[in-house]
């Protein structure tokens, strides 16, 4: 069998959010990019349907706003979150740069995926192929990526040279293990299916239902169709059994508000259970000689806030800058890269640290069952987003990408710690002075352990 050889520019593994998006944005600056995904079909998947408002001005910078249209996509206008039958609006704050309030987007992923991948090979100097990458090509006595080994679906094997390889393929990621001794920490698994035509809460914005004992989300995504998907901790239940079934109408609908849970147990007799475990991965420093890591495969968090693809989009606006041709003018020149690179890893932390820390505290927080200290944290943190005004906007800025100062996420947890404080206190009455001490001790122990074992591994180099 002949084997196929080729040169580029860069390669680009896998065609999904990220390297659709980093193939536009290379070839728009002139770089000869091959972008080499395993299926082109319409990918039919439970993620990546909610687009932050921080991700819509990323896309935008990126040229690529109009993957957004003619999808059947849902204008979001922030959040509702739901606790024992009691509902708190959690708008979207004034985006800066419109001076409107801002709006991000909910669709069926596989539409918006089909748009990227329409707009990357419609992209000057842009070749994409259906191939699936078997193996990176290193130099001989030397660790340097030189290229990759694809095959088609024909069986054909083809190999692509290129001094720079950009591997973003995904959560299951197949190269990462080459590059990184970090694993992802996969604590539940989501379970998504479709609801038929329901009316939800609050129209137009995602829900958050601090269910026991997990928390469930819901947002349309299309004219007739609304995601759910429920959060299962631990060790999934099994499907071919009926017991996750079961789970579902047993443990999680009684949980739900009355005016969703006929659609909820009406879809689970006819709708089919996926499900996607949950991870965190911290980001690592790109230091391959001719490669790097991107997107899942480098760096996870809980998608309980939607923050994955803004993620992706504002790496991609960020890397075009500091491998732009005026910066590098030859992906050859591997030493100015890893300089790069590493001043690519600081300067991202502007949004992925608030992103990233803010998806997984707020994931141990609403998922506190069994832990009465961070029960008390969960009661405190609602209560004062019912506050409204910065206690809102803020952290909804900093989950949606729009502000991208972390700082201002370490204020708000101890704003929240505080509050959770004097609302216990309030409400149990003050017992003395060391009641109060032990009270002000418990939760801010539970404060730390939601988010400074995430902090801690955001900063780790
Ligand atoms: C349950 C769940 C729900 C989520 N919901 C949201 C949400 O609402 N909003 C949000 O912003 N984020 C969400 N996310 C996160 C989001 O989906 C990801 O962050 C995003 O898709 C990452 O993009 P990526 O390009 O790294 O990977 P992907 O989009 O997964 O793309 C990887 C691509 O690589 C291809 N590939 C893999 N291996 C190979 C190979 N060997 N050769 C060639 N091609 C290959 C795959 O086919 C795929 O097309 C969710 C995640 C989960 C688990």
């Amino acid at each position: 069998m002949a084997t196929t050889i080729e040169e580029y520019d860069l390669i680009i593994v896998g065609a999904g959010i990220l390297g659709c998006a980093a193939a536009k944005a290379f070839g728009s600056d002139n770089r000869k990019v091959l972008l080499l995904e395993r299926d082109l079909s319409e990918p039919d998947r439970i993620v990546g349907e909610l687009l932050q408002p921080g991700g819509m001005n990323a896309l935008k910078e990126l040229g690529l706003e109009d993957c957004v249209e003619g999808i059947d996509g849902i204008p979001c206008y922030g959040y509702g979150v739901i606790r024992q039958g009691e509902t708190v609006e959690i708008p979207y704050p004034i985006d800066s740069e419109t001076e409107k309030q801002a709006v991000g987007k909910s669709f069926h992923h596989g539409r918006f995926i089909q748009k990227l991948r329409e707009a990357a090979s419609s992209t000057e100097n842009v070749t994409v192929k259906e191939a699936t990458v078997n193996s990176l090509l290193r130099e001989e006595n030397g660790d340097k990526v030189i290229g990759v080994v694809a095959q088609s679906k024909a069986d054909e094997e083809s190999k692509y040279y290129a001094p720079l390889t950009i591997v973003c393929d995904g959560l299951f990621s197949k190269f990462r293990k080459e590059f990184t001794t970090k694993t992802p920490d996969v604590r539940s698994n989501f379970v998504g299916f479709i609801m038929k035509d329901l009316v939800l809460p609050m129209p137009n914005h995602g829900h958050v239902i601090l269910a026991k004992p997990s928390p469930v989300l819901m947002y349309q995504i299309g004219t007739h169709d609304t995601r759910v998907l429920v959060d299962v901790p631990g060790k999934l239940p099994s499907v071919s059994t009926g017991e996750l079934k079961k789970y579902l109408q047993g443990t999680v609908a009684p949980e739900l508000p009355e005016s969703i849970r006929p659609k909820f147990l009406e879809a689970l007799e006819t709708e089919r259970l996926r499900s996607m475990p949950n991870g965190f991965l911290p980001p690592s420093v790109n230091q391959n000689d001719g490669m790097i890591l991107l997107g899942d495969a480098m760096n996870m968090r809980h998608p309980l806030t939607g923050g994955g693809m803004t993620v992706a989009f504002n790496d991609v606006v960020l890397l075009k800058d500091y491998l732009s041709h005026e910066n590098v003018p030859s992906f050859a020149d591997s030493e100015v890269i890893l300089q790069k690179l590493n001043e690519f890893h600081w300067k991202r932390k502007n949004y992925c640290t608030a992103i990233n820390v803010l998806a997984m505290a707020l994931y141990r927080l609403f998922a506190a069952d069994e832990d009465a200290d961070l029960a008390v944290l969960q009661r405190g943190c609602f209560s004062y987003f019912k506050y409204g005004g910065l206690c809102v906007s803020e952290p909804v800025g900093l989950l949606s990408g729009l502000i991208q100062r972390p700082i201002i996420l370490v204020y708000h947890f101890f704003a929240v710690a505080f509050h959770a404080i004097k609302i216990e206190a309030i409400s149990n009455g003050w017992a003395g002075a060391h009641r109060s001490f032990i009270m002000f001790f418990t939760v801010l122990y539970a404060a730390c352990v939601t988010i400074l074992p995430y902090l801690w591994s955001e900063t780790k180099y």
